[in-house]
């Protein structure tokens, strides 16, 4: 096959011949020397018949199903790219390949139409030291302390980080693990981080804490126990939805969560619905009417606290206020939780059939609890000398990212630009395609990435125009050896208009 784009001068773009058949891999500093036939220690180049060769094909996204055409097949030999429509084909740096040093050229810098605009997408796979993955995992349940180390394997690969609404977060991997550490701490970091990206289930442990399976996509695994709901709300916020649907069936409700329990009657939704004090007064420090901080420990108990007897949190009766008869219900944020008891003659609690309007509610609890999930998000800094391969002026690519010129999309998926100097992107991994992570042993992470834009702009940018291909030459030639997926339909057409 011949043309710009052939296997033959594609490999010639990496690579360099030695003696006896060996070809030294330059696409990362560690500079593999392949025997043919065999690979280099990334597995991701090969020697083929004295030529380097990327063992994964190059991934086009074809919009055709959307658009009402058949998709194409799989690296058949005899096609030519004929099916593929330019303007709805999406080369993605996907088995794309790396240039190093950085100053040469991505591997594939594509022209093509897009409604009536020249457009560009500059095409690589990254090589990532500096890079990390926020784990944000559905529980209320307490895995571990902030801050706390999280490891796979015996090393730390990360920390517990900040918790969100009815999420527990992880920030796993980065340079300092990546380098800073032993030999051994990069390697396990790396690995962790690849398999995570690649919505591989990944067990760690946090000192201090659990064992949690993650995987992306699916349930939180605690100490071996899956986790079902995720909560509808902090206890404080649960009794705001809830307040009028329990008014009239009970005279108390106490919601218990580790961060903000809530207690009806003294709440303002209490108050508001003309509820009376019922005397039953919670452990914790009160922060504002019927919301308490700290009622128990952290914990895989009840609402994440480490209680299993509900009661245990009461601290008080108030005789002059609460009387004989008087109905408490006792639930968790998920409703997995609840107790319900009357007070007798001497105001002890005596738990008791639940009500089934009182049921109901709790059910409705369970009812608005989305599924716990396990959401991956990776995290790289492009903002360095990969820019080189882009542009032969670094800075004025960034510039041109930060003021969304540009789209920047990593397989194809969009990417969060975060806000300030670099380019620092944050893409959740499901929307990518499979197999868009691979691995260098310096050790970093390897993903696609396209910066896509106007030709013109391109040019301004001091782009390297004189590496770009058309689409139609690119089809042509790399077709039959490339591996065609359909668009992901929830993700943006990265080129204007589209
Ligand atoms: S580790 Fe992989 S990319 Fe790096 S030189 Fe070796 S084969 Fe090439």
């Amino acid at each position: 096959m011949t043309g710009p784009l052939s296997v033959e001068a594609r490999s010639k773009q990496f690579g360099a011949a030695e003696g006896d058949g060996i070809v030294r891999c330059d696409a990362c500093p560690i500079l593999c020397r392949i025997r043919p036939g065999r690979a280099g220690a990334c597995a991701r180049y090969a020697n083929e018949n004295g030529q380097l060769v990327r063992t994964d094909p190059v991934l086009l996204l074809d919009r055709a199903v959307e658009q009402g055409r058949p998709l194409v097949p799989f690296a058949r030999q005899d096609w030519d790219g004929e099916l593929l429509a330019p303007a709805s084909t999406f080369v993605t740096g996907v088995g794309a390949g790396t240039t190093y040093p950085d100053y040469k050229p991505a591997p594939l810098i594509i022209s093509a139409q897009h409604e009536g605009v020249e457009t560009v997408t500059v095409v690589t796979e990254g090589i990532f030291s500096y890079c990390d993955v926020k784990v944000k995992i559905d529980t209320d349940r307490h895995l571990g302390p902030e801050t706390a180390a999280v490891r796979v394997a015996g090393e730390q690969v990360g920390h517990v980080t900040t918790a969100e609404y009815g999420s527990q977060m992880f920030s796993i991997g980065g340079v300092r693990h990546l380098t800073g550490g032993s030999k051994k701490e990069g390697n396990v970091t790396c690995d962790a981080m690849l398999k995570l990206c690649s919505a591989e289930a990944v067990e760690m442990t946090i000192d201090g804490g659990h064992t949690v399976v993650v995987q992306a996509g699916h349930a939180p695994l605690v100490d071996g126990k899956p986790e079902a709901r995720m909560r509808v709300g902090c206890g404080s916020a649960t009794v705001g939805i809830f307040a009028k649907q329990w008014l009239g069936h009970v005279d108390e409700v106490i919601v218990v969560d580790d961060h903000i329990t809530g207690v009806l009657t003294e709440h303002q939704a209490g108050k508001v619905l003309g509820m009376p004090p019922s005397g039953v007064q919670v452990a914790g420090r009160k922060s504002t009417p019927g919301r308490y901080f700290q009622v128990a420990n952290p914990g895989l108990g009840w609402g994440g606290t480490d209680i299993t007897d509900p009661l245990a949190i009461i601290r008080k009766i108030d005789p002059k206020v609460a009387r004989p008869g008087l109905r408490l219900l006792m639930t968790s944020t998920t409703g997995e939780d609840a107790f319900y008891c009357t007070l007798d003659e001497q105001l002890k609690p005596v738990e008791a059939e639940m009500p089934a309007a009182v049921r109901a509610v709790v059910e409705r609890i369970g009812e608005n609890c989305e599924p716990s999930l396990c959401s991956v998000l990776f995290v790289a800094g492009a903002g360095g000398s990969l820019r080189a391969g882009v542009t032969e002026n670094p800075v004025l690519l960034t510039r041109s990212v930060a003021a969304g010129e540009t789209r920047v999309t990593l397989g194809g998926a969009p990417a969060y630009h975060w806000p300030g100097g670099g380019i620092t992107v944050m893409v959740d991994v499901t929307r990518m395609p499979r197999n868009s992570f691979g691995y260098v042993p310096t050790p970093a992470i390897v993903a696609p990435i396209e910066f896509s834009m106007p030709r013109k702009l391109y040019e301004r940018l001091g782009g390297h125009a004189g590496a770009i291909v058309s689409i139609d030459d690119m089809l042509r030639s790399l077709a039959a050896e490339a591996r065609v997926e359909p668009w992901a339909a929830a993700n943006p057409w990265p080129h204007r208009g589209g």
